[in-house]
């Protein structure tokens, strides 16, 4: 498998504002963003969609999610409220294939989304 443009951020090999570290995931400002909070976190394991993981991945899963929900409160938007989305292939509107949670706050969203 070629690295992801995430990947690649994840190892430095391309800039981006990495706000979050740890074993499993990496989160940084979307660069392109829909919201006054936009961030991406990303597993450090390159699953291309979410139809790509499985059992094994359930930690990790886990974690993406903690962390959006951590990042959230950090960033002092969770008592507003805040939305996570992950898109899984093109129908969803996904276009890079590593997955990736959005981390959405700092406005109000619309249900059901667009
Ligand atoms: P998705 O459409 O769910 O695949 O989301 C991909 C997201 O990655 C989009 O919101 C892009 O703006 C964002 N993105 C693409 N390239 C970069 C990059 N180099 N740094 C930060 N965010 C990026």
């Amino acid at each position: 498998m070629t690295d992801s443009i995430f990947t690649k951020i994840i190892k430095r090999e391309i800039p981006a504002n990495i706000i979050y570290e740890d074993e499993y995931v990496v989160a940084f400002e979307d660069v392109n963003p829909v919201a006054p909070i936009h961030i991406l976190v990303v597993p450090k394991k390159q699953i291309p969609t979410m139809n790509d993981a499985n059992e094994e991945d359930t930690i990790l899963l886990g974690k993406i999610l903690l962390t959006a929900g951590k990042l959230a409160k950090q960033k002092g938007v969770s008592e507003d409220g805040y939305r996570l989305v992950i898109n899984c292939n093109k129908g969803a509107g996904q276009t890079v294939f590593h997955i990736h949670c959005h981390l959405l706050g700092g406005r109000i969203f619309n249900w059901p989304p667009g």
